[in-house]
């Protein structure tokens, strides 16, 4: 681990002035005991009932943040308790519609107001750019939690169009208490993605936030409570995943797990819910995403422009980043050359340097995996044309160059299995025929991308492509009334838009007879 300070005390690298203001206020949060790592159960900080921590360090430069519960089986049962109490007794569930609707939208303004604070957490905790934590996650954290608000009194239930000798109620009810299990790339993305559809259902929910940034959403829980959600209706158990979230998703008093993370784990999910009560189980999974440039595209600087940014954003850690750029033998040369430039401009810097684009990747273990992909990709005969190295090891954190390799096959592993790091593999196509079919060879299915200026061949192509979205001439459009999800090994359900409320919804009929008729 290094000294704090390493990129301002380096003389080759003194930072900006910007950058300097926002480590400034990351040392004070650090300094001043700011940051909190205890679990938030039945609306107190408590420490895990043995006492055990996790260390939290930064991958920015390895620095300790603070020590965090690591909850264990014990503290999550009281979590569970504390939900299903909380559930029971209709202090959330049963008040007003619009009284819940006060409630969450508070809470997203409070997370607006905190965004300076969430922000730091999200880049101290996960590595991200500043820029991107202030512009991207905390508004989109904050949106999600107010649209979700906003929809508490426009969802209508229904009476369905029988006999006239009786009438029948169809009516959503909250399924109760929900373990929301979330990953580490988009940290509080991910929680309020579950957070807003549950708690708007009048659900309890126990979030276990991943080991690897749990500080945001620790802070997500007090900013609940003080926007006024009640004690136990929102719980967070952070520690490790066979540890705290095993214990979570085995427990016979959850009712639904709403599960972010890597298909490995989502398949142990399945396994938990059949092990235990056979309870509803969600999981949104990783992805190999395909983006496809056809030798008729328009604007082929826009595709490979797009192409690049939407890879190498988050440092490639996105389940949909477009990890397999399939391009027509025609056009692939210039489409490599474009793409390899547009690297340049994504080298990793200083996370709190607005000016950055590529913060540090999570952690160590991450960096390890990644650079066992890039040797697998050289070894499995690609040809590496940009990046493929670490870089700022001085700095004790975690850095790797955007990386491009072109002349990969679809069977070699870094085209079959999701890297989480920025590894793009760039796959050359002769047809449309050839172009679906290496696409869709893919235990994957979350979303792909269609470049064509053909409106026959991209609704052709978009129709034939396995994925929950695919996206024609862009990648990048997003907005919470949209669904998200995947198909095949990615997983099933749809977070966002009105159709998430499904996930945490029953539906209870009510017959009722009707004398005379
Ligand atoms: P992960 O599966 O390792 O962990 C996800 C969560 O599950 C963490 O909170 C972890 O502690 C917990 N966990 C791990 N092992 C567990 C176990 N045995 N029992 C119970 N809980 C356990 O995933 P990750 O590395 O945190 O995140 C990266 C993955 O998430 C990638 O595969 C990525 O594609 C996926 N992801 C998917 C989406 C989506 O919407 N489809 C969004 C973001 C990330």
């Amino acid at each position: 681990m290094n000294a704090a300070h390493p990129w301002s005390t380096s003389g080759e690298r003194p930072g900006s002035p910007q950058a300097r203001i926002w480590r400034d206020r990351a040392d004070a949060l650090i300094a001043e005991g700011r940051i909190d790592g205890r679990a938030l159960i039945g609306g107190q900080r408590v420490a895990a009932q043995d006492g055990q921590t996790l260390a939290c360090h930064s991958p920015i430069d390895g620095r300790w943040l603070v020590d965090v519960a690591r909850a264990q089986a014990a503290d999550v049962d009281a979590a569970v308790r504390s939900a299903r109490v909380a559930f029971e007794d209709g202090r959330w569930a049963h008040q007003p519609p619009a009284e819940r609707k006060r409630v969450l939208r508070r809470f997203a303004e409070l997370i607006t107001q905190h965004k300076d604070e969430l922000a730091l957490l999200e880049t101290l905790d996960m590595g991200k750019p500043i820029q991107y934590s202030l512009s991207v996650d905390v508004p989109a954290a904050a949106r999600c939690i107010q649209w979700y608000a906003e929809a508490i009194d426009k969802v209508y239930d229904e009476i369905a169009p029988t006999a006239r000798t009786a009438l029948a109620l169809i009516q959503r009810e909250p399924v109760g208490v929900v373990a929301a299990i979330v990953p580490w790339n988009y940290p509080m993305i991910m929680a309020a993605w579950k957070l807003g559809p549950a708690l708007a259902m009048g659900n309890s929910v126990v979030l276990k936030p991943s080991e690897k940034s749990p500080l945001s959403a620790l802070r997500l829980g007090e900013l609940a409570l003080k926007a006024g959600l009640p004690p136990g209706v929102f719980n967070v158990v952070p520690g490790l995943g066979h540890e705290a979230g095993q214990a979570l998703a085995l427990h016979v008093d959850v009712d639904a797990i709403s599960f972010t993370g890597s298909t490995r784990v989502g398949r142990q999910m399945l396994m938990y819910a059949g092990q235990s009560n056979l309870k509803r189980v969600f999981n949104e999974l990783g992805g190999k995403s395909a983006f496809i440039v056809f030798d008729d595209v328009d604007d082929i600087a826009r595709a490979s422009e797009t192409a690049a940014s939407a890879l190498f954003f988050n440092q490639g850690e996105s389940c949909n980043a477009p990890s397999r750029l399939l391009v027509h033998e025609s056009v692939a040369d210039e489409v490599v050359a474009r793409v390899v430039a547009q690297a340049a401009h994504h080298q990793p810097g200083d996370p709190f340097d607005p000016s950055t684009t590529m913060g540090a990747l999570v952690d160590e273990g991450q960096t390890r995996t990644v650079l066992s992909y890039i040797e697998a990709g050289h070894q499995d005969g690609a040809r590496c044309v940009a990046g493929g190295t670490q870089v700022l090891q001085d700095t004790g954190g975690q850095y790797v160059t955007p990386t491009v390799f072109d002349g990969v096959r679809n069977d070699m592993r870094i085209a079959q299995e999701e890297i989480f790091g920025p590894v793009l593999s760039v796959i050359r196509f002769a047809d449309e025929a050839q172009a679906i079919a290496l696409a869709n060879d893919s235990a994957y299915g979350l979303q792909a991308s269609v470049w064509s200026g053909h409106i026959d061949r991209a609704h052709r192509v978009a129709r034939a492509l396995k994925a929950g979205t695919v996206h024609v001439n862009q990648y990048d459009e997003d907005d919470i009334t949209v669904p998200f999800g995947g198909v095949k090994q990615s997983g099933n359900g749809r977070d966002k838009s009105l159709h998430a409320l499904d996930k945490y919804t029953e539906l209870k009929t009510t017959w009722i007879r009707i004398n005379g008729a």
